[in-house]
């Protein structure tokens, strides 16, 4: 799933291009994907609507539109936003077609459709389920040691969960959680709670630092993410932890393993992790 490097990739691609153009055709595929209103009102409404400036929160992606209304989309799983000069060749998972006044094309393709997209006024974006409900972006001020400790006290169960839980923090993922949590030396399963003042700081610089990389290298692609020009992603070839269990730990030469966190595949070192 494209985490926080991930989707600001797309983001600063789709920045380059399409602030100031304005949509003529929506084409529509698969009805599935569209949340909010309708697939028919956002065929009949957006064209002629103008882009201003594109954000991000967390995953998600706000497209904020001249009249005050933003069109959201969450990739989860396997969506790709991807951008061409002209209309390209269609495949089967090409479920929503945006054209631009300068011939630009923007499909969101999504091979198992769990992808979503909303186009609201800007102040009924509380409808988005999860949106409204994000916690504090990473990269921020306001995400700092003294909120991670705070938090980490109040929880009861393991720290993996509480860094996956999009309401303590946004736009983490398995992939940035597991090679945080290696850069601060400590392991997945621990409680919460049990994480020291230093600890918190460490682990906080580290996840910083590590999605302050991911995004410098464009993203991690192990399946299915692409840039939205398609291209592949190249923090793949940094990862230490995610991916390599079996392998030797790049800092100790101890053996990775892998164990089923918060119900999810979670990478570490037995060794150079406490
Ligand atoms: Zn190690």
């Amino acid at each position: 799933m494209p985490e926080l490097p991930e989707v600001e990739t797309i983001r600063r691609d789709l920045e380059q291009v399409l602030p100031g153009r304005t949509f003529t055709d929506v084409k529509i595929n698969y009805n599935g994907s569209i949340k909010e209103p309708s697939a028919y009102a956002i065929k009949k409404g957006l064209p002629g609507r103008q882009v201003d400036f594109i954000d991000r929160r967390g995953k998600y992606l706000l497209f904020y539109l001249h009249d005050s209304t933003v069109m959201v989309i969450h990739l989860r799983m396997t969506g790709r936003l991807l951008l061409f000069r002209d209309m390209p060749a269609l495949d089967k998972h090409s479920h929503v077609i945006f054209t631009f006044d300068n011939h630009a094309c923007l499909i969101f393709h999504d091979i198992r459709k769990f992808g979503t997209i909303y186009w609201l006024p800007e102040k009924r974006l509380d409808i988005v389920k999860g949106l409204s409900a994000l916690g504090p972006e990473p990269l921020t001020e306001e995400f700092n040691t003294n909120y991670l400790y705070r938090t980490a006290k109040k929880r009861r169960g393991q720290i993996k969960g509480m860094l996956l839980n999009q309401s303590i923090v946004a736009g983490l993922g398995n992939i940035y959680c597991d090679e945080a949590l290696f850069l601060a030396g400590i392991r997945p399963d621990r409680n919460s709670d049990s994480i020291s003042a230093e600890e918190c700081a460490k682990l906080c610089r580290a996840i910083k630092e590590v999605l302050k990389k991911a995004i410098e290298k464009r993203g991690t692609t192990r399946s299915d993410y692409r840039d939205a020009l398609g291209n592949y992603g190249l923090f793949q070839n940094h990862l230490q932890v995610y991916g390599r269990t079996g392998k030797p730990c790049l800092a100790c030469g101890s053996m990775l393993v892998r164990k089923k966190i918060a119900g999810r595949s979670s990478h570490f070192c037995p060794q150079c992790q406490k």
